[in-house]
């Protein structure tokens, strides 16, 4: 079964019910969401009322809530060890947030190395994770995400992501994000997505991956770039992605649009869940801007 949606918001009022509303609203039967602004802590208590009342509009709507994840902050960057403590602590406290909202997977950036290296780097990030698992008792898996490998990116090859797994003591409660932008601009070539995924599959297994964000790309394959691009309007194009969605291999995993709004303005997720469940490319927005 496809399960299709995109990034929505989640506020202090309502909660993981806005969430579920702007979901419903593009068409979508699953979602992703972050539990404050990505850049900042600022975290609000959890209401279970209003959490009651998402997974009964879910339930009604044909939301599949096991499908449903969390992105975690860019602010937790645990390859960086001068900021360990920190990242630590914020995602023990994320991962127990989406344990009491009942969520199933939370999506991590490996993190950046700034500066000192990757082998630091990635033994920075599994003594992070170790650490975290440790204090963290929940079913809530962590997805490490693929990366384009802007600036000191960990996460750009499906090695580097083994090389944490292999170091993190509970790996079994890791798995792995794709994101297509991101591999795209890492420089994997997803024209030839069999091949992509059989070498996934020999690193990784296949059965490792949790969640796959569909993005097109601005840039050319291996720029190392990150900059998401509406679908269709990209260098990976309609066909690539759609191929992608549609792999019998990842029939249940659930697939998340991440792509920029239009003119800054309007998202964009409607169009582009109903041209994926038509399969049909439709030109809505040759004129306008995709920031
Ligand atoms: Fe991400
Ligand atoms: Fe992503
Ligand atoms: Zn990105």
């Amino acid at each position: 079964m496809l399960y299709i949606g995109s990034h929505v918001s989640f506020d202090k009022k309502d909660q993981l019910l806005k969430s579920t509303k702007e979901a419903i609203s593009y068409g979508a039967n699953t979602f992703m969401f972050y539990t404050g602004a990505p850049q900042n802590t600022l975290r609000y208590p959890i209401s279970d009322e209003k959490t009651l009342e998402a997974l009964m509009l879910m339930k009604k709507e044909g939301v599949a809530f096991d499908k449903v994840g969390v992105h975690a902050p860019y602010i937790i960057n645990l390859a960086n060890r001068d900021n360990l403590e920190f990242g630590i602590r914020f995602l023990t406290e994320e991962l127990e947030r989406c344990q009491e909202l009942g969520i199933k997977y939370m999506i991590l950036h490996p993190g950046s190395h700034v500066g000192h290296g990757v082998e630091e780097g990635i033994q920075s990030i599994i003594d992070g994770l170790n650490r975290v698992f440790l204090n963290y008792h929940g079913d809530v898996k962590i997805l490490l995400e693929t990366m384009a490998g802007k600036g000191t990116e960990i996460g750009r090859t499906f090695e580097e992501l083994k090389e944490i797994m292999d170091g993190v003591t509970e790996n079994e409660r890791l798995g792995v994000c794709m994101d297509t932008c991101h591999m795209n601009d890492a420089g994997y070539d997803l024209t030839d997505f069999d091949s992509v995924l059989k070498e996934f599959d020999f690193i990784l297994g296949i059965n490792k991956i949790g969640c796959i964000h569909i993005n097109d790309s601005k840039n050319e394959r291996d720029s190392h770039k990150d900059r998401h691009e509406n679908i269709g309007y990209g260098t990976l194009g309609f066909a690539t992605l759609l191929k992608i969605i549609y792999h019998p291999s990842l029939d249940d995993i659930p697939k998340i649009l991440e792509t920029p709004y239009i003119n800054r303005e309007f998202a964009p997720y409607k169009e582009e869940i109903e041209m994926i469940r038509n399969q049909t490319y439709v030109d809505h927005w040759r004129d306008s801007i995709h920031s």
